[in-house]
């Protein structure tokens, strides 16, 4: 695989769809994977970079940024709200936002930085308890708080179980966000960005299949 086939794969499955190319957006999920092959798909012209983790993106994305200038990146892992200010100092979306205190943490640093990443609400759409994310109920009530407290909020997140189909999980997701009037959905990863992006899905989240198998650290 690599980039260039993932791209006509997207364009394929946009189409098919009948949807356009550029409602959306590929996040290459670069975590864990090493300089070189993503150093390979910024040669190629990629702008868009997803990590799962503040402190591996502060490593690493700075001496990116110097070299191959303009580059959006987005969160997509979970945020603990002491890393909150590093966040909004790296990242131009967060995807992984699931608790009150860590929306009240962004109000504070968008107050006082005058500026605030875009924000996803993480959706635990299978009900895992180990899993991040707030329950498919609660998702009106969070909705609501979050736009009180005049935050970007532009979407919903979902990362589907593993082994279960991903289809009844995106809709779930797609008739959350519709409910709620957001047109923002990240979902969809390696294994499902085509039916993720049959199911109405803005921002897809591909990382193997992009970069290859991820190196164990
Ligand atoms: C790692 C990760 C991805 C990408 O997973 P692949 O299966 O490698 O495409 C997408 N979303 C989240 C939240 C991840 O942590």
């Amino acid at each position: 695989m690599g980039l260039a086939e993932i791209e006509s794969r997207v364009a394929a499955a946009t189409s098919r769809a009948g949807r356009r190319r550029e409602d959306v957006r590929l996040i290459a999920v670069s975590k864990v994977q090493p300089l070189d092959r993503v150093e390979s798909v910024l040669e190629a012209g990629h702008r868009l970079f997803g990590e799962n983790r503040v402190q591996e993106a502060a490593g690493k994305w700075p001496a990116l940024r110097e070299r191959f200038g303009d580059i959006e990146l987005h969160l997509i892992g979970p945020l603990q709200t002491n890393k909150a200010r590093q966040a909004f100092g790296l990242f131009q979306a967060i995807h992984s936002l699931d608790r009150d205190k860590l929306a009240t943490t962004c109000a504070r640093l968008a107050d006082e930085t005058g500026a605030c990443p875009e924000l996803f609400i993480q959706v635990n759409t299978g009900e895992e308890p180990q899993k991040a994310g707030i329950a498919a109920s609660e998702v009106d009530g969070f909705v609501e708080r979050v736009r009180k407290l005049g935050l970007p909020l532009v979407g919903l997140m979902c990362i589907p179980p593993v082994g279960e189909d991903s289809a009844p999980h995106f809709g779930l997701l797609a008739a959350l966000a519709a409910r709620n009037g957001l047109s923002g959905l990240s979902m969809g990863m390696s294994g499902d960005f085509e039916a993720a992006i049959a199911a109405g899905a803005t921002h897809i989240r591909v990382g193997s299949a992009i970069f290859g198998e991820r190196v164990p650290t």
